[in-house]
C-alpha cells in the first residue's frame, strides 16, 4: 500500500495509556458500588453529576409531569423517529424465525428465539441528552418482547431532561432511573437495595460506560462494545470539501475523544476538507468539543486506488462509514468491518444516528471486525432444541452415539446412549 497520512491522531501507546487509567477508575467504582449498594450510587451520582435526590427512579407521576413540558411538535418528532425504528428492528424481528426440521427420519432438531427477560438500556446524557438512544434500545427491546425494560440517563444539567425522559417512556421502558455513568451501569448489572439486577446491559456511552459494560461481561450479558463515537468519510473527486468537512466535525462534536478520518483518492479534496475544517471551527457552537476531538485524533489518509481505501476502511472498522464516490454499492458490496454504512452525499450519519430508523448503537475501538450494531436480534436469545420421535432413530442415532462416546472415553456418556439402544432398539449392549 501507498498510503501517505496528511494528518495523524493519537498514537497507539497514548491510546493505551488512557485506556489504562479507565480501566483503574471503572474496576475500584464497580467494586465499591457491588460492596455499598445505594450508598455508594448516590456518592457517586452526587460527585460526578451534582445529583442526589430522595429517589433516582422516577414515580408515573414525575414522569408525566416531565412529558408535559414538551411541545406537540416535539413530542411528534420523537414519535416519528421511535416508529422508522421500530417498523425496521419489526421487519428483522420477524426475519427471525423459529425453526424445526427433521434432519433423519424420527430426529427432529429446532431453535426458538426467546427474549432476554431483563435489560438495562443506558441512554448518555453527560454532554448532551442523547433523546435518540432511548428509541435505539428502549423501543427496540420492546419490539423484541423484553418483559422487563430497565432505563437509566445521567440528569442533564442537574436534572432529569424532559425529552430523553419522554423517549424512554414512550419507547416502552418499564422503570426510569435517572442515574448516570459507571453507578447507572454498576447498579443495574450488579443490583442494590432499590434495582433488581438486569440479565443484559445495552447502549453506547462514553470510555467510563463502554469500559464498565465491558468489566461486567459475563455477570451479565451486553450488547456490544459501543463507546465514543468514531466517523470515516471515504471520498473521491464526486463531492466537496465542504460535506466532507460537515460530515466529519457533525461526530467529532460528541466529545473530546471521537476520531473522524478523512480516506481519499483526491489530494486537491483532502486540503480543501482540512482548510474547511478549520473555517468551520471558527463558527461552530461546539468547536469546544469538535475541534479539541479533530485536533487529537483527527486524520487524513491519501491513498492510490478505491480498492486501497478499502482495504484502509476495513483495517481501521470506524463505527460509521459515509460513503461518497463514484461506486458507493461497490464498497457495500465489498466492505467487511464497520459499525454501519451511509450510501451516497444525499444521506449522512446524522439521520441515522436521529430518524432514519437504522439503530446508532454501534460498535467502536475494531469491535466492527467481530461484531455489527444493536438491533431486535440481540434481545433475542437463540435456544435449540432436539426429539427423536421413533424407536429406530433413537437405536440407529444412539450406537453412533455410544462409539463415538468411547472414542473420547466417555463411559458415562455411552451409557447414556446405550440404554436408549438397548430399550428402543432391543439390541444388548453394554460398555
Ligand atoms: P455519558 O452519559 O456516557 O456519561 C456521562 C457520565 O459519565 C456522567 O453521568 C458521570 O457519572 C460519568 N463521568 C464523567 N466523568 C467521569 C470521571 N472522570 N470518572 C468517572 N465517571 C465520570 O455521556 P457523555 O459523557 O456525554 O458521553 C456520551 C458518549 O456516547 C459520547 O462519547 C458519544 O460519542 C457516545 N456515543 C456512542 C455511540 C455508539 O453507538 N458507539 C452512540 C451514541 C453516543
Amino acid at each position: 500500500m501507498t498510503i501517505t497520512y496528511l494528518k495523524r491522531g493519537k498514537s497507539e501507546a497514548e491510546k493505551s495509556r488512557d485506556d489504562a487509567q479507565t480501566r483503574a477508575i471503572v474496576e475500584s467504582t464497580l467494586k465499591d458500588i457491588e460492596t455499598r449498594g445505594d450508598a455508594a450510587v448516590r456518592d457517586l451520582s452526587a460527585k460526578f453529576d451534582g445529583y442526589s435526590p430522595a429517589r433516582f427512579r422516577l414515580s408515573q407521576a414525575e414522569i408525566d409531569e416531565l412529558i408535559a413540558q414538551l411541545s406537540p411538535r416535539e413530542l411528534d418528532d420523537i414519535r416519528f423517529a421511535q416508529e422508522q425504528v421500530r417498523k425496521f428492528a419489526r421487519a428483522q424481528r420477524d426475519s427471525m424465525l423459529d425453526i424445526e426440521i427433521e434432519t433423519l427420519p424420527g430426529v427432529i432438531l429446532g431453535h426458538r428465539n426467546i427474549p432476554v427477560q431483563s435489560v438495562g438500556c443506558y441512554v448518555p446524557g453527560g454532554k448532551f441528552p442523547m433523546v435518540a438512544s432511548a428509541h435505539m434500545s428502549v423501543a427496540t427491546a420492546s419490539v423484541a418482547g423484553v418483559p422487563r425494560i430497565v432505563a437509566c440517563t445521567p440528569p442533564f444539567k442537574g436534572k432529569p431532561n424532559p425529552a430523553v425522559i419522554a423517549a424512554m417512556h414512550l419507547g416502552g421502558a418499564h422503570e426510569i432511573h435517572v442515574l448516570g455513568g459507571i453507578q447507572a451501569i454498576g447498579a443495574m448489572a450488579l443490583g442494590t437495595e432499590t434495582i433488581e439486577p438486569v440479565h443484559m446491559l445495552v447502549g453506547p456511552g462514553n470510555a467510563f460506560v463502554a469500559e464498565a459494560k465491558r468489566q461486567l461481561y459475563g455477570r451479565v450479558g451486553i450488547d456490544l462494545f459501543a463507546g465514543p463515537t468514531e466517523t470515516m468519510v471515504i471520498a473521491d473527486e464526486t463531492v466537496d470539501a465542504e460535506l466532507c468537512a460537515t460530515d466529519l466535525l457533525g461526530q467529532a462534536e460528541h466529545g473530546y475523544d471521537s476520531p473522524a478520518v478523512l480516506v481519499t483518492t483526491s489530494r486537491r479534496l483532502a486540503e480543501d476538507t482540512m482548510a474547511e475544517i478549520e473555517r468551520l471551527l471558527t463558527i461552530l457552537p461546539t468547536a469546544d468539543t469538535a475541534g479539541a476531538s479533530w485536533r487529537d485524533h483527527g486524520e487524513v489518509i491519501l491513498c492510490d486506488s478505491h480498492e486501497e481505501m478499502l482495504q484502509v476502511a476495513d483495517r481501521i472498522a470506524s463505527e460509521h462509514v459515509q460513503v461518497m464516490t463514484d461506486r458507493d454499492d461497490w464498497y457495500l458490496q465489498n466492505m467487511t468491518c464497520y459499525g454501519a454504512l451511509f450510501l451516497g452525499p444525499r444521506t449522512n450519519v446524522a439521520n441515522g444516528d436521529k430518524v432514519i430508523g437504522t439503530n446508532h448503537t454501534l460498535p467502536t475501538r475494531k469491535a466492527g471486525r467481530y461484531t455489527g450494531g444493536l438491533w431486535v436480534g440481540k434481545f433475542l436469545k437463540t435456544h435449540s432444541y432436539q426429539k427423536i420421535t421413533t424407536d429406530a432413530a433413537a437405536a440407529e442415532i444412539g450406537a453412533y452415539c455410544s462409539r463415538l462416546c468411547m472414542l473420547e472415553g466417555f463411559v458415562g456418556h455411552a451409557e447414556q446412549a446405550n440404554l436408549r439402544v438397548r430399550r428402543h432398539g432391543g439390541v444388548k449392549v453394554a460398555y
